[in-house]
């Protein structure tokens, strides 16, 4: 494992070890087909919603060509309104600032609102070290710290888990009695989780957006716990990754209209919260608020105009819960704390293409990330470019025998697609070979490399009896 917990040599085993597991891809089917069904249904109710992605797309295309005049905009609107800004470069440098703020604030446990930014930063072990105990308070997390696992998803981090699952894990570590009743365990985790929104000294959460003309951090949510962890302690610290801005208020209408229908299919989360500075007096709120500015390998991303499009991400989630390949392998297959298509393009950007070098090839191109994202990120297109990348900076190691048999199938490929008479006899051939393996016009298993290597995983469709072709000149003759 590299120091990010991504290897180029793992992946290809994780996807391989989800392949096999029937119980984790039922978890992820019936997810993934909730959340795709409700934002079709979602998507269709809004009149002009590919000019509101088009909209957003613009926005954030606005964002990122002058990201130094937004960034410097919003630190200045939130010192104003009593906030304090921090700036880190690196994870460590993030990881060092929280635990200096939790120390000056004597803060001994921290409630910790959903941030991805915060796994990515690995936060949770360093406050551990430090002597700090964070508590995780969305369900999803809070199932994800007593089990020791990553996110499995962006929006839905205990995606990959039944209620069956999350029974026994709350049985085993907070002896409760076994339920599969969703409420029941929703009951369980609020009780142990209720006193700490009291207790805690400091209260962490992310933000959805960050507003640059009021200095205001956005947050959306479905449970209230965000609410809880920014209101309730007397210190409230927002991690942000500097992607994350836009640039007026006004703009906010544009991606919450977005956010929620591709994400959960939802018109809003049940609750958007805006926070701009501490309390004043008279409200309710932290004393103290600290913006975290986090660049951790967003300006390289920013520098290379190709890749920039990836910051446009506002973490919906749609573009895995599409994606086939996803659906099939789950979050963990991909090694790190982001999955599916978007974080086939983010993990190479942030950990170093020869760390997660496999990741862009995990993708079939077929395009259903780039229909469905809100903010149309063509991501199809930017995993050809990352592709080509790994390949001119971190090449596979001296070709074995697998990557050599695929080179030179595509290569025989290239050369027969170039020659009508070559593609037309290869296929006479292979519809004549086939006829071994096809069974009710499938193929379920193929005794060579690298052909094999697709029925590993599944069937193959058999070839038409006849070309398209020799019908057409059937249907011609008639
Ligand atoms: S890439 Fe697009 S679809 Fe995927 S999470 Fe980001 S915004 Fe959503």
């Amino acid at each position: 494992m590299s120091e990010h917990g991504v290897d180029s040599n793992q992946i290809r085993e994780l996807g391989r070890q989800a392949l096999g597991d029937a119980h984790l891809q039922e978890a992820y089917r019936s997810s993934t087909l909730r959340l795709y069904t409700h934002r079709l249904a979602a998507v269709s109710e809004v009149p002009g919603f590919e000019r509101l992605r088009e909209r957003a797309r613009e926005l954030k295309r606005e964002v990122m060509d002058h990201l130094d005049f937004y960034l410097a905009q919003f630190a200045e609107n939130v010192e104003r309104r009593g906030g304090i800004v921090h700036w880190a470069e690196s994870a460590e440098e993030a990881r060092s600032i929280v635990g200096e703020i939790a120390r000056r604030a004597g803060a001994s446990e921290v409630v910790k609102a959903k941030t991805m930014v915060s796994e990515e930063i690995e936060l949770n072990p360093a406050l551990e070290k430090a002597g700090i105990r964070p508590f995780e308070t969305d369900l999803g997390e809070f199932i994800l710290q007593l089990s020791g696992e990553r996110p499995a998803h962006i929006v839905a981090p205990a995606i990959h888990m039944t209620r069956h699952d999350v029974s026994d894990l709350f049985v085993h570590n907070l002896h409760s009695q076994p339920t599969e009743v969703p409420e029941q365990l929703t009951a369980i985790a609020r009780r142990a989780l209720r006193e700490k929104f009291a207790s805690a000294g400091m209260g962490l959460s992310g933000a959805n957006f960050a507003v640059a003309e009021t200095g205001t951090v956005v947050v959306i949510e479905n449970e209230g716990n965000i609410r809880f962890c920014t209101t309730a302690p007397r210190v409230h610290v927002a991690l942000i990754g500097i992607e994350k801005l836009i640039p007026r208020l006004a703009d906010l209408a544009v991606f919450l209209r977005l956010l929620g229908r591709s994400g959960t299919g939802q018109k809003l989360t049940v609750y958007t919260s805006l926070l701009t500075g501490p309390r004043r007096p008279g409200e309710d709120g932290p004393e103290e608020m600290h913006v975290v500015l986090i660049d951790n390998g967003r300006i390289a991303t920013l520098a290379d105009e190709k890749m920039r499009e990836a910051l446009y991400c506002i973490r919906c989630g749609a573009c895995l819960n599409t994606c086939p390949v996803y659906r099939k392998i789950g979050g963990h297959a991909y090694g790190w704390v982001y999955s599916g298509p978007i974080g086939a393009l983010v993990t190479p950007q942030l950990t170093g293409i020869q760390n997660a070098r496999e990741l862009p090839f995990a993708s079939s191109l077929c395009g259903a990330c780039r229909d469905v994202c809100p903010v149309k990120i063509n991501i199809p297109d930017l995993l050809l470019h990352l592709r080509s990348e790994a390949q001119e900076r971190a090449p596979a190691p001296t070709p074995s025998g697998a990557a050599l048999g695929e080179r030179t199938t595509i290569r025989l490929w290239a050369w027969a697609m170039k020659r009508p008479w070559a593609y037309s006899l290869g296929s006479r051939l292979a519809r004549w070979g086939q006829r071994l393996l096809a069974r009710g016009g499938w193929i379920r298993k193929i005794p060579m490399y690298p052909a094999s290597g697709w029925t590993d995983g599944r069937d193959l469709p058999a070839l038409a009896r006849k070309t398209f072709r020799e019908r057409w000149t059937e249907i011609e003759k008639q």
